[in-house]
């Protein structure tokens, strides 16, 4: 099972805290992510495969990923606050994980829900 995770800057230390309350589990899930997202991951002791920085094409390499339903899950913590470059990158995975009718989490709340239901079927 593997989940992409993915996050703007002003919330990569809230995704590594949220990956870390997980660790125990993630033996049993891969973890891909976006290039900082996955570095800042790797800091923290977690095995991840990281692509492209999101920026220069990460969320694209997710997208592709999705729409080949490579992956069960996203975990996308986007910051509501700021601006991105890369917008249309990131509105076209939004909508690639519609299409293949992938979970998508974009806060903790419902990333949450998606994980504990991924570790009941791990
Ligand atoms: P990053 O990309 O993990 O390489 O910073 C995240 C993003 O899409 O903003």
């Amino acid at each position: 099972m593997k989940i992409a995770v993915i996050a703007h800057d002003g919330k990569k230390a809230e995704m590594v805290a949220f990956l870390l309350k997980y660790k125990s589990h993630l033996s049993k899930i891969e973890l891909v992510a976006t290039g900082t997202t996955g570095s800042h991951a790797e800091k923290a002791g977690l095995n991840v495969q990281c692509l492209l920085s999101g920026p220069v094409g990460g969320d694209a390499q997710i997208a592709a990923m999705a729409a080949e339903k490579k992956l069960a899950a996203v975990i996308f913590f986007r910051d509501p606050m700021g601006k991105h470059p890369h917008e249309p990158d990131v509105q076209m995975l939004m909508r690639l994980c519609d299409v293949h009718n992938i979970p998508i989490a974009t806060n903790p709340a419902t990333a949450t829900l998606i994980m504990d239901q991924m570790i009941s079927q791990a």
